[in-house]
């Protein structure tokens, strides 16, 4: 059977960071990429705040934007929250959801995961759906049931190729300057690349897109990207700085 081609993805989350000041570094990223013949694409998911302003930069050099989060319903009094079809609204065509950090610091459980993804298709969003085990749960031996658990709870009811994308993060290196080792990575994104056949069926799934992420840098990039299966990353602390972020692209080009 012939190898599925997966065109690689790079996306920014700039958590709960940046004020309008933070849009030079947009700038500054769509002028280092002007001309650029890129082999994978790139993405930047800014804090709601600037999401229409980022999007309006984004967009002249051919970076997708997304959100970090979106709520299940499409409207409604949800104090607060953002609806998927807002996201849009703003110029997005991704959203974010299940971050390690929205689980454990908001309860979001797989079934609530799984409710926004599907918004996020209502919407006409692509979903980036992340999962990772916990450091307590890689040291008993549970890794792959985590991520299994994980992924088949919160997989929207219909992941296509186009619409749907899935991030492995492993809690225990987001943010922390740990990573897992290449063999580590490659079973994890391995036995989820089967799971998907087994889940969404073998044709469907053999193009989804399988990021990686937790303290991807400049420095570790290129080797994690040659890791089987890794097919992008999901960059956090580095994707504030237009420099770094690119540091991390051209692994990718
Ligand atoms: C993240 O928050 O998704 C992430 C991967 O963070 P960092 O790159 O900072 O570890």
């Amino acid at each position: 059977m012939a190898k599925a081609v997966r065109r690689a993805l790079v996306a920014g989350n700039w958590k709960m960071n940046g004020a309008t000041a933070q849009l030079k570094e947009v700038r500054l990223l769509a002028q280092m990429l002007e001309g650029v013949r890129l082999n994978c694409d790139v993405a930047v998911c800014p804090p709601f705040t600037l999401l229409s302003a980022v999007s309006r930069v984004a967009a002249k050099a051919g970076i997708a934007t997304g959100a970090q989060d979106c709520h299940a319903e499409a409207s409604g009094a949800f104090t607060g929250d953002v609806a998927a079809e807002m996201v849009k609204d703003c110029g997005a065509s991704l959203v974010i959801v299940g971050h390690s950090e929205r689980r454990t610091l908001h309860g979001e459980t797989d079934a609530v995961v799984k409710a926004k993804a599907d918004a996020a298709h209502r919407a006409g969003l692509t979903a980036i759906v992340c999962l990772g085990e916990t450091l307590e749960e890689r040291k008993a031996g549970r890794t792959l049931d985590v991520v299994s658990r994980q992924l088949e709870g919160s997989l929207p009811s219909v992941a296509l190729p186009a619409d749907t994308v899935i991030a492995y993060e492993p809690v225990w290196a987001i943010g922390t300057g740990l990573t897992p080792t290449l063999k580590e990575v490659a079973e994890v994104h391995g036995h989820l690349r089967a799971e998907l056949a087994r889940i969404a069926g073998g044709q469907r799934s053999r193009g989804l897109r399988l990021l990686y992420g937790g303290s991807v840098k400049p420095a570790n990039a290129a080797e994690l990207m040659a890791a089987g299966d890794v097919d992008g990353a999901l960059v956090g602390g580095a994707s504030l700085k237009a420099s770094d972020f690119l540091g991390i692209i051209k692994a990718y080009m």
